[in-house]
């Protein structure tokens, strides 16, 4: 295993508003994951899944305490620095998918890949092997608007998958998506994962979390709970359960 972590974070706090209005939505976080990892975040409404996971993705900063990303302290990175470790470091996948409209599923794998200055040809080359791990290389020429919810969930994880990210950060992931293409994206996700990629993925589904390796709880910004369901090595629990009844994928 990589010793350096992918993500170690030391007392996050966060704070909105001042005096009699100040909200902690964050009370002092610590968290460290390792690379290969299953991490489902849980919590109700209000609890600061959404605020953490804005600082673990580098899209909002703590107003005190520490984060190193892969290693990188981005506490003292500015917009420009930032956006570049969110480029190379990290795949987003959301609820909402957030695919560019009017743009072929191959093109919207390509993006990430185009800002990170990577040539046309080797471009579309790594596009296409994403499209075709989610199961879309078929698709590739559709737009959003002529794919299904799921397919268009398999598109964004493509998209996030296809720089090879240190971590996939997933914000509800199948919050928009039937129990169908729910099993189909979570499948995807878990294969990633067996394959050593880590994941860190915010839901209120006890289902979608059973899939995890480890299942931390928020509760007023702080974590109460963090418990391992399978090792950091190996599959997680719903793979193995495939494994064990002969399943071939
Ligand atoms: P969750 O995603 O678990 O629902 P959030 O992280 O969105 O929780 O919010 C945690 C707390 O911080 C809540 O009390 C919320 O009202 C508050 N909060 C979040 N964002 C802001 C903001 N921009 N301004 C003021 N309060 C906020
Ligand atoms: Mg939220």
């Amino acid at each position: 295993m990589n010793p350096t972590p992918v993500i170690a974070a030391r007392r996050l706090v966060k704070t909105y508003g001042m005096g009699d209005a100040v909200v902690h939505a964050l009370a002092g976080v610590d968290l460290t994951v390792h690379q290969g990892d299953y991490v489902a975040i849980m919590g109700s409404s209000g609890s600061g899944k959404s605020t953490l996971m804005n600082i673990l993705g580098c899209l909002d900063v703590p107003t005190t305490g520490r984060y190193l990303l892969d290693g990188i302290d981005v506490g003292g990175l500015d917009e420009r620095q930032l956006s570049l470790v969110r480029n190379r470091k990290i795949g987003f996948i959301f609820q909402s998918f957030n695919l560019v409209p009017r743009t072929s599923a191959l093109a919207q794998v390509e993006l990430p890949l185009a800002y990170a200055g990577v040539k046309a040809a080797e471009r579309r080359r790594r596009a296409m092997a994403a499209l075709t791990m989610v199961g879309l290389a078929e698709r590739a020429e559709h737009k959003p608007n002529e794919l299904s919810g799921g397919q268009q969930q398999r598109v964004a994880v493509a998209r996030a998958l296809v720089t090879s990210p240190a971590m996939l950060l997933a914000d509800e992931p199948t919050g928009n998506l039937d129990s169908h293409s729910t099993k189909e994206v979570l499948g995807i996700v878990d294969r990633l994962n067996a394959s050593g990629r880590t994941v860190v993925l915010i839901t209120h589904e006890d289902e979608v979390a059973h899939h995890a390796k480890r299942v931390i709880r928020l509760v007023d910004g702080l974590i109460i709970s963090d418990v391992r369901q399978a090792p950091v090595e190996g599959p997680p629990p719903a793979l193995a359960g495939t494994l064990t009844q002969g399943g071939v994928r």
